[in-house]
């Protein structure tokens, strides 16, 4: 993987640095853990842990958030406004590591993406890798972020679905991913609020893996990513996407009530299950009808439909009829998502003047259509493209995979 030298336009982002990937196996996993992701309640409960005496913890514990989720700072020995001694003992059995970065890329367009290196899943078991993308527009920055290592979904147009290697993320390498991107941007608040001027203003679960899946990480990583006290991304900014995993859809509505999206993508169940085929688990009446009961849905709280452009398999204008009807009693956008192609795959995306009809005729129902900009193509970070890379590619594939990924 190569690291690009940032164009002009970013340069006053970041220094992109340069960083070189090393070897898999001289990757050494943290001696001790860290506090990154942790509840407020988990972290009472490190504290105790260590013998912070119990008057004392709630005061500690938000005085350490803040220094963490606020300043970002990353290491103990920076928090000033705790004793010496208090500092000294949190460093004894705690870190505040975040995910290594291994490889970082900037596209040409601003996107961003940060490969990623975890500890395996048991000691002496080796690393492994996500990614992450940044992606700046004029009026927000987007973090897209992997829930999973891999997928056990397998989805005949996606990519990740293709990836053997599979490993929920803890919510800490959740929130890691968000404290990289704050690092490597250098968008940390230094005590002064400057909300207006954060780069990472909203939160998409859409990088590797269904996050509906990993549900109790993903939870709890998106109530420490929406705390007004610490990292404070609303959960009107956080979108989470999901295949359709009906059952925890209520869930994320209950527990986490952030935006929903969800991957339709077809108007059939027949063609559904070819497409995304956790379908004949939870076909798309029980999907829509889960959708249906979403909390807090209204014209300002809308669900977002995922619908991947291929080309002759779901782009007919009859499809888009179907699907303004099958949507019709629900608060919706419909996003069109161009297909990012890869080696191997079967399918092409649909060609730009079908996509437009087709956004034609959802525009005319009513909807927004917005044609989802395909962004940081030529560094392989668009939608569905994202597959670590310690799935070895041969070198016909990475070429392919490049050539394909440069031309829209
Ligand atoms: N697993 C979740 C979230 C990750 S995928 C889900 O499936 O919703 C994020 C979005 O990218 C989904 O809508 C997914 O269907 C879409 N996607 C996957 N592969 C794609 C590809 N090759 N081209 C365009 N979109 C793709
Ligand atoms: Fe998994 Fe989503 Fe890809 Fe399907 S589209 S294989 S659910 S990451």
């Amino acid at each position: 993987m190569t690291t690009l030298a940032p164009t002009s336009a970013q340069a006053s982002i970041a220094p992109a640095g340069c960083i070189e990937k090393a070897p898999l196996e001289r990757y050494v996993p943290p001696a001790r853990p860290s506090l990154v992701g942790l509840s407020r309640a988990g972290l009472l409960e490190a504290l105790a842990g260590i013998g912070v005496p119990e008057g004392r913890r709630k005061m500690r514990a938000q005085q350490i958030w803040s220094w963490l989720y606020v300043r970002g700072v990353t290491g103990f020995a920076q928090m000033t406004s705790l004793s010496k001694e208090l500092r000294a003992l949190l460093d004894a059995h705690f870190t505040l590591a975040r995910p290594d970065v291994v490889a970082e890329q900037v596209s040409v367009d601003g996107t961003r993406k940060w490969l990623l290196r975890l500890p395996g899943e048991r000691p002496g078991e080796a690393p492994h890798e996500v990614e992450c993308v940044y992606i700046p527009d004029t009026d927000r920055g987007t973090l897209c972020l992997s829930s999973q290592v891999g997928c056990t979904l397998s989805c005949s147009f996606c990519h990740t679905g293709t990836q053997r290697l599979v490993r929920n993320l803890t919510a800490g390498e959740i929130v890691g991913q968000i404290m990289v991107a704050r690092d490597r941007l250098g968008d940390w608040s230094a005590g002064t609020p400057a909300a207006g001027r954060r780069l990472v203003t909203n939160i998409v679960m859409m990088g590797m893996g269904e996050p509906l899946y990993n549900f109790e990480a993903v939870r709890d990583a998106l109530l420490v990513a929406a705390d007004h006290e610490g990292l404070g991304i609303s959960k009107r900014r956080i979108t989470l996407s999901t295949s359709g995993v009906v059952p925890n859809i209520a869930r994320a509505g209950a527990e986490i009530g952030s935006m929903l999206a969800v991957s339709l993508h077809a108007v059939t169940d027949e063609l559904r299950d070819q497409l995304v085929p956790l379908n004949r688990k939870y076909p798309i009446g029980l999907l829509l009808e889960a959708c249906r009961n979403y909390p807090g849905l209204s014209n300002s709280k809308r669900i977002t439909f995922e619908y991947v452009m291929l080309k002759g398999v779901n782009d007919a204008l009859a499809d888009a009829h179907a699907l303004v009807k099958l949507v019709k009693k629900i608060p919706a956008k419909i996003n069109l998502i161009p297909f990012n192609p890869w080696p191997g795959t079967r399918y092409e995306c649909s060609d730009w003047e079908q996509i437009e009809k087709f956004s034609e005729v959802i525009f005319a129902a009513g909807h927004a259509s917005p044609v989802r900009t395909p962004r940081g193509r030529d560094i392989l970070a668009a939608c569905g493209q994202l597959k670590s890379a310690s799935e070895k590619l041969s070198a016909r594939e990475r070429l392919a995979l490049r050539a394909m990924a440069m031309t829209d």
